[in-house]
């Protein structure tokens, strides 16, 4: 069944470390070989050995309308015809750009970049820049992208200052990096207690890489509270939310306001965009009209602000999708559960917009810690023979799943029942 996959990966693993350009495609935390692609169709993803799947993960996020949409198809063609990169402004930047100011209040500015990672990286350095303050706050089970400062893990005993989740990363440089335990208040005033000398805090609003795993509300209004308190600035990163868990992302979603906001995945449709947003005043820091430098080669890039703008202009225009994609998620995730419980197998779920979460464990997880105590091992067997039977999942329990709009309640039904028959054979 997967034999050229097998070969691919073997092939791969010769020139590619690891066989892949992001570890997590690697299969690390199941079981057997990821799949090697040659294309995706609607809500289909096809392997090299013409197997063909349900494809939940949507490319981590980008693809809310599915694979191969033919309006965002035509518009990349069409662009790349004229040229693929120019390094000089084009309009479809400002385009995009206000398709972005005219959603939210506390966005006047925009800047691409072209990744998640880009976008967050530079949206920290224009906190600091603004603040003239050194050290960021971040959570544990937060993914923020791969910059130096931002692989940190929990370090040993008390909370605060961490260690480096990563060789090659100075402690150095993570000592300006605090981190504390997603939704726990007390120790984020802790943080505030130890340090005078804080930027901002850089948060996921709707946390998607340790699983789906809400803030609270009262967290995320102390986060903002001590962050005005103390002259700090206040970082959603939506680069994972934005545009997925509703039209506005989290912020349509939670009741906080943060100062800068960090976009991806879905604004550029699958092509590599990133892109951090914020007031006229803060974003007038930025060279070249301030002096906090940020620059890049493909930044703004002509297909891919072609590709974001079309697909934004579609969620727009569609006034009911993130209801229908929400009523997806609930119907599969609900599913799903119930179909667990008659092998008394218990399943956490939840839906935020497009996007769901589903956990093996008792309790809801509302941190790192508790999703730590999830049964991994029940969810690498559940991912394989889900894959068996043509449904493609995130490969680990700490991501997220994604609905697309070509979608269908039959389609989903199938997964459902398909679930059903490996929950019995998980259950043993
Ligand atoms: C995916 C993601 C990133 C990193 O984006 P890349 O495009 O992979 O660099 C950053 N933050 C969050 C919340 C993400 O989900």
């Amino acid at each position: 069944m997967f034999t050229k996959s097998i070969k691919a990966y073997k092939e791969a693993k010769e020139v590619i470390p690891g066989g892949v350009d992001s570890p997590v495609r690697a299969f690390g935390g199941v079981i057997g070989t990821p799949p090697f692609i040659t294309q995706g169709r609607g809500s289909y993803l096809i392997d090299v050995d013409g197997n063909k799947y349900l494809d939940f993960v949507q490319s981590w996020g980008p693809l809310i309308f599915g694979h191969c949409d033919k309006d965002i198809e035509k518009v990349v063609i069409k662009t790349a015809k004229k040229g693929l990169s120019f390094g000089a402004p084009t309009e479809l930047e400002t385009a995009l750009a206000n398709e972005i100011v005219d959603m939210f209040d506390n966005i006047d500015k925009v800047r691409f970049v072209s990744s998640g990672t880009e976008a967050v990286m530079s949206a920290i350095r224009l906190a600091r820049g603004v603040t003239g303050k050194n050290n960021i706050v971040k959570f544990e089970g937060c993914y923020h992208g791969h910059s130096d400062s931002l692989l940190v893990s929990a370090g040993s005993g008390m909370a605060t200052f961490g260690t480096p989740s990563s060789p090659g990363v100075p402690a150095d440089l993570i000592k300006h990096t605090l981190l504390c335990e997603y939704n726990n208040i007390k120790q984020l005033k802790n943080c505030f207690k130890e340090s005078s000398d804080i930027a901002c805090i850089i948060v996921e609003p709707i946390a998607g890489n340790m699983g789906l795993v809400p803030a609270s509300e009262e967290f995320l209004k102390e986060c903002r509270r001590l962050c005005d308190k103390n002259g700090a600035l206040f970082i959603f990163d939506e680069v994972m939310s934005g545009f997925r868990a509703s039209l506005k992302g989290a912020s349509g979603i939670v009741k906080t306001t943060p100062d800068i906001v960090t976009f991806g995945k879905v604004i550029g449709a699958g092509m590599p965009v990133g892109a951090f947003a914020s007031s006229k005043k803060i974003m007038n820091n930025l060279s070249p009209d301030g002096a906090i430098y940020q620059a890049g080669t493909l930044s703004g890039n002509p297909v891919a602000m072609a590709a974001g703008l079309k697909s934004l202009q579609k969620l727009k225009a569609d006034k009911d999708i993130y209801n229908r994609l929400n009523k997806r998620a609930v119907r599969l995730t609900q599913g799903m559960k119930k179909a667990a419980a008659k092998f008394n197998i218990p399943l956490q779920v939840d839906t935020r917009g497009s996007m769901f979460g589903f956990f093996f464990c008792e309790d809801v997880p509302t941190n790192m810690k508790e999703v730590g105590k999830c049964d991994f091992d029940r969810f690498a067997k559940f991912h394989n023979e889900m894959l068996r039977r043509g449904f493609y999942f995130a490969c680990s329990q700490y991501e997220t799943g994604f609905i697309c709009d070509t979608m269908t309640n039959k389609e989903i039904d199938s997964c459902i029942k398909a679930s059903k028959e490996v929950f019995e054979l998980i259950s043993k």
